[in-house]
This record gives C-alpha cells, structure tokens and sequence, in this order.
C-alpha cells in the first residue's frame, strides 16, 4: 500500500480505537491486538504482502527450501509411525503465503503412499492470504505438480474427523495476548487507553486477584495466550491419532516480560503507533503451552532448539545435495541454511515442540 494511504488508513483505525476506548473503556491487550489485526476495513490481516523480502517480515520456508523439505519428510515418517492410516489430514495452521507446504508436498514425493492417502487441510482466517496459497499451491505452479485436494478452515476444529500430521510454523506467535502486570503483591491487566490528545498508551487495568505463589517484582509481566487452550481442547477431541508440531520463538521455560513485538518493513516499531499498518506478535511460553497439553491429556515433545531440530533432520545432507545440484546458487543456499541454525539467531530463539495422542510413540527426532 503506497504510505500516504497507509497513513490516512491507520489514522483512521487509531480515531476508530480511540473513540471505542472512550465509550467502552480501556483495552485488554489480547482486544487491542485482534482490533488491530481483524480490523474488516483497515486491519493487518487484509493485506496482501506482508511475508516475505518485499514485506513487513520473513519466516523460515521464505530464507530456505530446506526447512519445508525436512518438515514434509518429517511428516511422511510420523505417518508411517501411526501405522500408514488412510485418509490421513496433513493439516497447516497459519500457512502464510503456502511455501511451507509447497515445499514439504515436492520433498514428501519421495513417498508416495503417504501423497495418495494425504487430503490437505489449510487453518487460515485471512482471505489474502488463502487465495496467495491457493495460487502457490495450484497444479503446475512451480514445484507443485500432484498436490491433493486442499480444503480451506477457519480453525482446527473443523478438519474432519480422522488421523493427522499438524504443522505449524509461526502460527502461536500469532494469536492475541493479555498481559498481566505486577503492582503491589497483585496481577493487573495490562490495558491500552486513549490519551486526550487521541494517542494509545499502555496502562495498569483493573486487579485481577493475587498470583497463587510469591508475587514477582513490581513491574514484571505475565503473557497469557488464551487461544492456546481453544487449539489444544480441538486437538484433546480428536480420537484418531495425530501428531502436532510447533515451530515458533519463545523460551523453552517460564519467562516474565513483554514480548509484544510490532514489525513493519523488517524493523520494530511502537506497537500502539499507526494500528493496522504492523504485525503483532508475542513469544511463545513453551513450558506454559506444554502444560497445557498434557493437563488436556495430550503428551509432549520437546521443546528443543530449531537448529537442533533441523540438524538431527538432516539439513546438513539436505543443504549439500542442493548445493551440488544448484552451484551456482552453492553459496546462497548454504547462508540461507545457516541462518535457520545459527545459534546466535533462529537456530536458538526457535524451538519445535510436539503435542501428539499419547498412545503413539515419540517421533524423530525426539524419540
Ligand atoms: N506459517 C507461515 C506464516 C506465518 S504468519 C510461514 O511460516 O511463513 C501467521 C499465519 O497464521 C498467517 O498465515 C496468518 O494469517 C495465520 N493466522 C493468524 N491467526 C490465525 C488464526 N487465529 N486462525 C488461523 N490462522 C491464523
């Protein structure tokens, strides 16, 4: 979108807040966020580019073809450890713009019996986005000859019944938090008011009670991601068996502080500056998440580091053949490699997990 109308565009939006704010009062973050990203005339979401080198940000299937190969691979060997179950949903949540999974279906040929019983089935709210991976996900678009059906759903929920291979690469990140802050020996809810001169700020929100252990210091924070619960009861229903991976950044133990990150253009930015015209996203507690699961009665996997993920997947092997076919572009793919494992970078602050039916057995490359 061409600046003067983005800004006339989130002008618009921060009135509309504001005005909202002002009759409704102040703003939990997990509202604000979905205000922001859900907005039906000027939120986030209906942009059309905003992953990618010309976009707001990058994510691993953009940096390299590597990462969704392994992921395909990956699937096909969980299938097979589920005993080769026919149909089976290959299930993406959050797909982006479909490289993922154009990618992983290409490397999944390898194995075709695990194509032919595979239906697809893409969680995506955002119409841009569904009609960018029906395009990569055509017949004959590059690289996706013998794709299978691919049905669209607004959650999980709605994948039919059946056995399923989940993947999810930055989807958690994804969903709205709240935020809780510590004052006084009590959690508040973090909130987003109206200043009078019609800006956002943050502010302390009313008292939600006291934590059950001892307070943390005064000013700590506490991220909340309700949308987890909502994803893992979906997954607790299924009585078929299914394996979920989650690939996203956040510490692997309990962590205080604010995550909330606003990306614009490959750069952070004010959160509460210019709504609509920035991706929101938090880190994912990984040890929160696995509680969850296993309090719903799912088992987990992990979480481990992505660079030791994608390492014990073989992305040194997979890097190598690519660079000997392509050796011109050697040099390019083994940085593009390098940048997901980097342990100073994505390799570290990305962690997979798995939630899985806990009558199947751990998958590679956790068991
Ligand atoms: N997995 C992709 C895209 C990550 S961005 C990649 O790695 O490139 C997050 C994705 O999740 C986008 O496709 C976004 O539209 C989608 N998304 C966010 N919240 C969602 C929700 N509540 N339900 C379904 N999809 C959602």
């Amino acid at each position: 979108m061409p600046r003067a109308k983005a800004d006339s565009a989130a002008a618009t939006l921060l009135a509309a807040l504001c005005r909202r704010i002002r009759r409704d009062g102040a703003m939990p973050l997990d509202r604000f966020m979905q205000a922001c990203l859900d907005d039906p005339v000027h939120g986030y979401r209906l942009k059309p580019q905003t992953i990618g080198a010309d976009g707001d940000f990058v994510t691993a299937p953009e940096i390299s073809q590597v990462f969704g190969e392994l992921i395909g691979l990956w699937c096909a060997v969980v299938w097979a450890g589920m005993g080769r179950p026919a149909p089976v949903r290959l299930v993406e949540l959050g797909p982006g713009r479909g490289t993922m999974l154009r990618d992983a279906l290409r490397a999944a040929k390898a194995v075709p019996q695990f194509l032919a019983a595979a239906t697809l089935h893409l969680v995506e709210t955002s119409a841009a986005l569904r009609e960018m991976q029906h395009h990569t996900l055509q017949p004959g678009s590059r690289g996706a000859d013998q794709i299978p059906r691919v049905a669209w759903h607004e959650r999980l929920a709605e994948v039919p019944a059946g056995a399923a291979v989940i993947v999810a690469n930055e989807f958690l990140d994804a969903l709205p938090i709240r935020q809780l802050l510590s004052r006084d020996g009590a959690w508040c809810e973090r909130v987003v008011e109206a200043t009078p001169d019609g800006d956002l700020r943050f502010a302390a929100g009313p008292k939600i009670g006291r934590p059950d252990e001892a307070p943390p210091p005064d000013g700590a924070i506490w991220e909340l991601r309700a949308g987890e619960d909502e994803l893992l009861a979906a997954l607790a229903a299924r009585s078929a068996p299914h394996v979920a991976l989650f690939v996203d950044y956040g510490p692997a133990g309990p962590a205080f502080g604010d995550t909330l990150q606003a990306v614009r253009r490959h750069a952070y930015v004010d959160p509460l500056a210019e709504p609509g015209t920035a991706d929101l996203t938090a880190h994912v507690q990984f040890s929160v998440l696995a509680g969850k699961a296993r309090t719903a009665g799912l088992a987990v996997d992990g979480p481990i580091s992505q660079g030791e993920f994608l390492g014990r997947l073989g992305s040194a092997e997979r890097t190598a053949r690519l660079m000997a076919a392509n050796p011109v572009r050697a040099a390019a793919i083994e940085a593009a490699t390098q940048r997901l494992m980097s342990p100073t970078g994505m390799g570290q602050l990305f962690k997979a997990m798995v939630v899985r039916s806990p009558e199947l057995p751990s998958p590679p490359p956790f068991g």
